[in-house]
């Protein structure tokens, strides 16, 4: 063991032999993506690629097919989506979570209608200025919609980079290493085809835990493949714990109707339909002072719920609500039969089926 060991070690094969290899296992193994065209198949749809990519962020592929689908069977171009409704863009992504992107969503679709005649510019710069696309997204559409050399770097292939090039710097101080080794082994040519089968090699074959280095087509270039150590590549720091928060959150029932609420076009879940609740968030516990005196009963079931900066542990309280009186404060009364309707986001699906499984009310 040297005393001293680079951040960045050194392949054994030049860069070209890197992508070529890829490449060349890429013709063969890519893997069939509804929004994707297959080696040979010419650049896919710059709307399909934006709308995947904007999707994919923190969600699986698995999460987001049915969802693309939906999109684009709904809203088949930028036009029709710059023209949807607000409501039905954000009730279309319920459940998809991360819900600042539908409404970035919408407002690119809109600035692609009004400043670009609807069409995706190709070039990184400009697409870096239309909403909700940071450098990563900007970088894999210009790259995989209109073939241009850029650098992709997403979790899986800084991964893969990582490893390739046995990056001892924990991630996120690796990110400019990871960067530029990336830049190292990017082609001129089939960039976008390059980043699909990195993306493609740290989904499948370079995994997280079990990495299959005797199937990987540049495992005679891969530093940590040689040092028999990939699974500690990426180096991260130890993550400091999520807060943990509790709160209420409340279904007013009546007949056949539960008391629906648009949340603020700020902060959390902005400008989603949901359940009332007691004013929990990132930072605070929830007031437990309900919205409304009535006759509440808590169920004896939790729901706990992952957000991105926090943990959440809700209690739920139910009442029953005279057939001829007005909700409490702004809201609707929405049907229960037609419940999935409403896109709820995930958290208060999960009170929601609670609250009916329980058989309490
Ligand atoms: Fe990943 Fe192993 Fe391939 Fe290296 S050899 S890139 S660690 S799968």
């Amino acid at each position: 063991m040297p005393f001293y060991m680079p951040a960045v070690q050194q392949t054994d094969q030049n860069s070209g032999d890197i992508a070529e290899r890829l490449l060349a296992h890429y013709d063969v193994h890519a893997r069939t993506l509804p929004w994707r065209k297959l080696p040979g198949q010419g650049f896919a749809d710059p709307y399909h690629v934006w709308l995947s990519e904007i999707m994919l962020q923190q969600t699986t592929v698995a999460a987001v097919g049915a969802y693309f689908r939906t999109f684009t069977q709904t809203w088949p171009n930028f036009s029709a989506l710059a023209a949807a409704d607000d409501a039905d863009v954000m009730a279309a992504w319920a459940g998809l979570g991360y819900y600042a992107r539908a409404r970035n969503l919408l407002k690119c679709a809109r600035v692609v209608v009004s400043e670009y005649q609807g069409q995706l510019p190709s070039y990184e710069a400009d697409l870096l200025k239309l909403p909700g696309i940071g450098p990563y997204t900007a970088a894999a559409i210009a790259a995989i919609a209109f073939g241009r050399r850029a650098v992709v770097v997403d979790a899986n292939v800084e991964r893969v980079v990582s490893r390739l090039f046995a990056i001892s710097t924990p991630l996120p101080q690796a990110k400019p290493d990871i960067r530029a080794a990336t830049d190292s082994i990017t082609p001129d040519l089939r960039a976008g085809d390059f980043a699909q089968a990195m993306m493609d090699l740290g989904a499948g074959i370079c995994s997280v835990r079990s990495p299959s280095c005797l199937i990987c087509p540049i495992q005679s270039a891969c530093a940590a493949f040689r040092a028999g150590n990939p699974e500690i590549y990426p180096a991260k720091l130890p993550k400091s714990p999520k807060p943990q928060r509790v709160g209420h959150v409340y279904w007013i029932e009546r007949d056949g109707h539960v008391w629906l609420l648009r949340r603020d076009d700020r902060g959390l879940l902005a400008s989603m339909r949901a359940l009332p609740d007691d004013g929990w968030t990132a930072r605070i516990d929830g007031d437990a002072i309900p919205p409304a005196a009535a006759n509440w009963q808590n169920l004896s079931v939790q729901v706990a719920h992952i957000f991105t900066h926090f943990s959440l542990t809700v209690n739920i309280a139910v009442t029953s609500w005279p057939a001829d009186a007005d909700g409490p404060g702004e809201g609707e009364w929405w049907p229960l039969k037609s419940l999935d309707n409403a896109g709820l986001p995930t958290l208060f699906r999960k009170v929601s089926e609670a609250v009916l499984n329980a058989g309490e009310r």
